[in-house]
């Protein structure tokens, strides 16, 4: 139905009749009722206001809102400054929603104003896509959960906290395997139980060409491969497959590489298979200066842990931008980096770049959003 049900005052004031309303001057009118948020008036006489509430609904007859600071009260009167347009401070019925309007298109995702705008329209259920289902594993003899102690050459499992957190945010149930052996057999075992548990099964690690990465092999043996590598930095290895129903794709080993691979790539693929409109489910950055000089080219298109740092206020020429300075060290390991950072700059392949020139800025909150 429509939303706002009933035509209701934006304003503290009074409820008016603009016929009563002279060209110029004032109008003295007689205060008959009081109409608070919540309550329904009556109908207005010539002649007279009803005293009303920001959301109380408008009485039939009246057609404007004069606000409390601009009128007087005297006694029963109210002296009311002209003029006065038909429409002023009224929220007419259906001024945020009309019957029939199309609110949320399909493929929309629901956040807190879909959630919100559902509620206005008193819908206590709506019919939603399923979330999808993902599992993750993580591969690597030296892996270790926080908590436990470290021997010599271990490190702690941080991409399974990583990924957890990100698809969290990505609207994902999450089936977690845990850790598998640098070992093709247990990899098969891991494999098989994910795709037959989830919709995507997303590994990190054991995906390069080294002996101990049984990645590819495994989903070789029990299904097929489509893509191998992408030509970005960091984050090259990633490989997306399929076993029987479930997507397979294999993140580098490397947290930075889980961590961009998984905003360039993994989400937009979850969010299309969540049902979003293909449309909103990619980023779009938004170009600004660079604060930094890229003085080699390379031959992968880069990622690089960035921040926005404020404009000086100074720009001759238009709106003043910030610019995007990046973390001095760039390593696929500093994860630490990526806590510094606000965003991702893009900054293409075979390019040199100077301070000052443009690139394209992916912030942290569209990438994980
Ligand atoms: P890999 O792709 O298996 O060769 O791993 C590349 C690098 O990432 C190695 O230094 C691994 O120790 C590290 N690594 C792999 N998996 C994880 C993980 N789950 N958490 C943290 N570091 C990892
Ligand atoms: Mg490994």
């Amino acid at each position: 139905g429509d939303v706002p049900g009933h035509a209701n005052s934006a304003m503290d004031g009074y409820a008016v009749r603009t016929a009563d309303i002279p060209d110029r001057g004032e109008a003295i009118l007689t205060v008959v009722q009081r109409i608070t948020a919540g309550s329904a008036g009556e109908a207005l006489a010539p002649g007279e206001a009803a005293r009303i509430f920001t959301g109380a609904p408008i009485p039939e007859g009246a057609d404007a809102i004069a606000i409390q600071e601009n009128c007087r009260r005297e006694g029963d009167k109210v002296i009311v400054p002209a003029p006065l347009a038909a429409g002023t401070f009224v929220r007419p019925r259906g001024n945020d929603i009309r019957a029939g309007d199309v609110v949320i298109a399909e493929g929309a995702r629901i956040r807190p104003q879909e959630m919100g705008a559902i509620a206005s329209l008193g819908a206590d259920t709506v019919e939603v896509r399923r979330r999808i289902r993902v599992a993750i594993l993580a591969t690597g003899d030296e892996l270790r959960e926080p908590g436990e102690d470290l021997a010599p050459g271990q490190i702690y499992n941080s991409n399974r906290f990583t990924l957890i957190g990100l698809l969290e945010r990505a609207g994902c149930d999450i089936v977690d395997l845990g850790v598998v052996a640098d070992r093709i057999d247990a990899t098969c075992d891991a494999l098989r139980t994910g795709a037959s548990r989830a919709d995507v099964l997303i590994t990190t690690g054991g995906v390069s060409v080294g002996e101990e990465d049984h990645i590819r092999h495994a989903v070789e043996s029990m299904g097929e491969i489509f893509i191998r590598k992408v030509a970005v930095r960091p984050g090259k290895p990633i490989v997306h497959g399929r076993i029987e129903q479930c997507d397979l794709i294999g993140l580098p080993g490397n947290p930075v590489s889980t961590l961009v691979g998984f905003c360039l790539f993994v989400r937009p693929f979850l969010l299309c298979r969540s049902g979003v409109d293909a449309a909103r489910a990619f980023p779009m950055p938004i170009p600004v200066p660079a604060d930094f000089a890229w003085p080699v080219a390379q031959s992968r298109r880069e990622f690089a842990r960035a921040r926005l740092i404020p404009s000086q206020g100074n720009s001759p020429t238009g709106p003043d931008m910030p610019r995007a300075e990046i973390h001095p060290r760039q390593g696929s390991d500093v994860l630490s980096a990526a806590t510094w950072a606000g965003g991702l700059v893009e900054i293409p392949e075979g390019r040199t770049l100077v301070p000052g020139d443009m690139v394209l800025y992916h912030s942290f909150g569209d990438l994980l959003d």
